[in-house]
């Protein structure tokens, strides 16, 4: 979080379209994220719906299989009311805090919601620092006095910088998708959004080629890129695989495309997970264990900070999954060119 900050701190001092007492707001409110910083993010996951098709994700998987994910309640998006209800409640609980962060998304694409804007406008009434992240398929209807002054973070995930690579995994079209990126960083720029925003570029074994040419765009754009070691992003999976009880056709596409044994270097045995400081809700306000595994462990508004504490605590799923060495994929997936060079030198 603190290179996010200072990214803030720099927008911020070169936005010359803000005035000197939306800087010292601004500067305020990140002052005070970082006086009472939690380290706990909120993850809201305020769709159930996502138009990718990426393989190696579990939403992607099922959509392939055309067996979309369903809410328990059968809808796609969360009403804005009920959104307000539960932000007022994570308030009350100090799950919500001027040091903590409101991430959108999780296993959906929040873009997606029809009353995106309304979303925005209540976390923003609400004090929230919100954080999104988006495969930018589709452009949110924006109304002319949107405030994005509350977006500190906006991450554009992307498979690749090639037709190729989108039609192996997104299954997008790729100039359009260059497109919307580039409309929604002007879009949020002119709202007032000084976040962060960057591309999470994915890399595949097809698409390392690409990466320069996403670097060179991204610098045009003014906005930051972090190439990420794409991986099993699917938590049943992501077990069976550690668990070696894995499909042999899911074995094939992982060792074709993935680089796992990356991964497979930084994992040992841990007994710490920094994910159970997070809440996970979904739109119907059923909470997960984390957000790297959808395991139902009740509702938002009976959930407190302490008994969310005890059910990490004792969930067998937690001790499996830290005896595997999960928790640190947290730590590991992220490399700068440098260390990508340095991989594939040894
Ligand atoms: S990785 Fe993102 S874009 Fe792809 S299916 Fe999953 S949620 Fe959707
Ligand atoms: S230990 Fe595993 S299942 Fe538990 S919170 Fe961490 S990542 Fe999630």
């Amino acid at each position: 979080m603190l290179s996010t900050q200072l990214t803030i701190a720099k927008n911020l001092l070169l936005n010359s379209a803000l005035s000197p007492k939306a800087k010292l707001t601004l500067l305020k409110r990140l002052y005070a994220y970082k006086k009472h910083s939690t380290g706990r993010t909120v993850i809201f996951d305020i769709s159930h719906v996502c138009n990718g098709r990426c393989y190696f994700c579990q939403t992607g998987f099922a959509n392939r299989n055309n067996t979309p994910c369903k809410s328990q309640s059968g809808k796609q998006f969360v009403e804005v009311d009920f959104f307000h209800k539960i932000l007022k409640h994570l308030k009350e609980q100090n799950f919500l805090n001027d040091g903590t962060q409101l991430h959108l998304f999780n296993w959906f694409e929040p873009l997606l919601h029809p009353e995106f804007a309304s979303i925005i406008k209540t976390a923003t009434q609400e004090n929230c620092l919100i954080g999104l992240s988006t495969n930018a398929n589709v452009l949110p209807k924006l109304p002319s006095d949107f405030d994005a002054s509350r977006v500190v973070l906006l991450i554009f995930s992307m498979c690749g910088f090639s037709q190729q690579s989108y039609d192996k995994i997104h299954q997008f079209d790729f100039e359009h998708i260059k497109h919307n990126v580039e409309r929604i960083v002007k879009d949020f720029r002119n709202h007032g959004c000084v976040g962060e925003m960057y591309i999470s570029f994915h890399l595949y074994q097809f698409n390392l080629h690409e990466l320069q040419a996403a670097y060179e765009w991204a610098k045009q754009l003014h906005i930051n890129i972090c190439p990420t070691f794409a991986y099993i992003n699917d938590g049943p999976r992501l077990l069976q695989f550690f668990k070696k009880e894995l499909s042999m056709d899911y074995l094939q596409e992982v060792s074709n495309s993935l680089f796992m044994g990356m991964y497979t270097k930084i994992f040992h045995p841990t007994t710490s997970c920094s994910l159970m400081n997070n809440i996970t809700i979904e739109m119907d306000g059923q909470c997960d264990l984390c957000c790297g595994l959808d395991e139902k462990i009740g509702n938002v508004f009976d959930m407190t900070p302490e008994k969310l504490a005890r059910i990490h605590y004792e969930s067998p799923t937690c001790k499996e999954c830290m005896a595997l060495g999960i928790p640190c994929l947290e730590r590991g997936v992220h490399c700068n060119m440098q260390q990508l060079a340095n991989a594939f030198h040894q």
